[in-house]
């Protein structure tokens, strides 16, 4: 019998991994202090956390938690259809489908179940999904599980999005893009392509992960930052586990998609409700979203701060929202950037391929409101010093990643 061993294979794939310098180790952080985190025993200033407003360390979020827990206490207990939905997961569901508009929302475990779900509730076998090249893995499994064609065009590419739509001109067909790209902190260009979904009579699905809280008017993301509606993009994800600072996800949208989504997705039948804890802490989070524009104002200010900072040293930044990468291509020197970083009290972790392209290895820098100037500038500061050090990212070296 020649039947391949699991232990051999993962032992060949680490050793892989270690010679290309891809091996991943987490971080474990035993305190936190706003954007402050002790790792490791040494306090760092966090620039890569997705808490864009500061809200996961804010008061009145975490007490609502607490006071929710005490009252409800912890687990759901069950699933949404059984027994574990709850009127905080619905008062929840409610004040998102009102923030961004929308009939309908629906809460989920976490974006990643969430878009499993939309993907896996609305496509089947001979159905086709069209995907920008570098939107979130989770979407791209989501493909895989749902079964249908999955074809995906070059980044923002309206056009070539375009092509796809037309070469199977009978599939029902949804279009799936992230709002905001995790890796790279540019936006989607939405306003083609929901031009596109509406003369394709395609479904338009937008990812805003990265978008919900920190973009748009009253920081309803880039679909409203883009002058578009429900009528054009029929389903958003927002994530409750950044701008808003908590754990979960909602798509909010058409009435009849939501209502389909909560009766027949997997992701959402067959697992546990969230902690009604977690939605009382939601829901305070997304009151405090709506309503405190200066979170909006101050971050802006120092996304222009750090870029202003970056570009006087010759790092020209491609992206206008909280993510800001610093792409230097090469795993290794990615990774020695990050030490020297962290070795002056900066916490940027390197990302490196299959999270990001080959050789798009980057420092993925993320800004949050609970920042103060003196960070971002001790953080620029402490660049410059580890770009001469080890002389990686020069200016020729620093591009926009595509
Ligand atoms: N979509 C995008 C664009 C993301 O960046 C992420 C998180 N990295 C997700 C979905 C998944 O969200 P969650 O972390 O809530 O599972």
């Amino acid at each position: 019998m020649a039947r391949a061993r699991l232990g051999e294979r993962i032992a060949a794939q680490r050793a892989q991994r270690e010679a290309r310098d891809r091996v991943r180790v987490r971080r474990t952080v035993s305190r936190r202090d706003g954007v402050r985190a002790e790792v490791d025993g040494q306090w760092l200033v966090n620039f890569c956390s997705n808490d864009y407003l500061g809200l996961a360390t804010q008061f009145a979020v975490g007490s609502a938690l607490q006071d929710a827990a005490a009252q409800h206490g912890v687990g759901s207990g069950a699933s949404h259809l059984v027994s574990g939905h709850h009127a905080l997961h619905d008062a929840l569901e409610k004040e998102v489908a009102d923030w961004l508009g929308a009939p309908r929302a629906l809460l989920f475990g976490s974006g990643y179940l969430a878009n499993l779900a939309v993907v896996q509730a609305l496509l089947g076998d001979d159905d086709l999904c069209v995907q920008d090249r570098l939107n979130h893995a989770s979407l791209i499994d989501a493909a895989r599980l749902a079964g249908c064609h999955l074809r995906r065009y070059p980044h923002a590419d309206a056009e070539g999005a375009a092509r796809q739509l037309r070469a199977s001109p009978d599939a029902a067909a949804l279009l799936v893009t992230d709002g905001v790209f995790s890796m790279d902190g540019d936006v989607a260009p939405l306003e083609p392509l929901a031009q596109l979904a509406h003369e394709q009579q395609a479904t338009l699905y937008v990812d805003d992960a990265h978008g919900v809280g920190v973009l748009g008017p009253d920081g309803r993301g880039s679909v409203a930052a883009a002058g578009l509606d429900i009528a054009d993009v029929p389903l958003q994800l927002a994530t409750l586990g950044k701008a808003l600072g908590g754990y979960g996800a909602v798509v909010a949208g058409d009435d009849a998609l939501i209502a389909h989504l909560a009766e027949t997705a997997r992701p959402y039948i067959y697992t546990t409700a969230l902690p009604p804890a977690l939605a009382a802490a939601s829901l305070a989070a997304v009151k405090l979203a709506r309503r405190e524009h200066w979170r909006r104002e101050k971050l802006q200010a120092l996304i222009a701060r750090f870029r202003e900072g970056a570009q006087r040293q010759g790092l020209q930044s491609t992206s206008d929202t909280p993510i800001q990468p610093l792409v230097v291509g090469d795993d290794r020197q990615a990774l020695a950037l990050a030490a020297a970083l962290e070795a002056r009290g900066y916490w940027v972790a390197a990302i490196r391929p299959p999270t990001v392209p080959e050789g798009g290895a980057r420092l993925r820098v993320t800004l949050s409101a609970a920042h103060t100037e003196d960070d971002v500038d001790g953080l620029l500061g402490a660049l410059a010093i580890a770009r001469t050090e080890l002389g990686v990212l020069g200016a020729a070296d620093a591009r926009p990643t595509r």
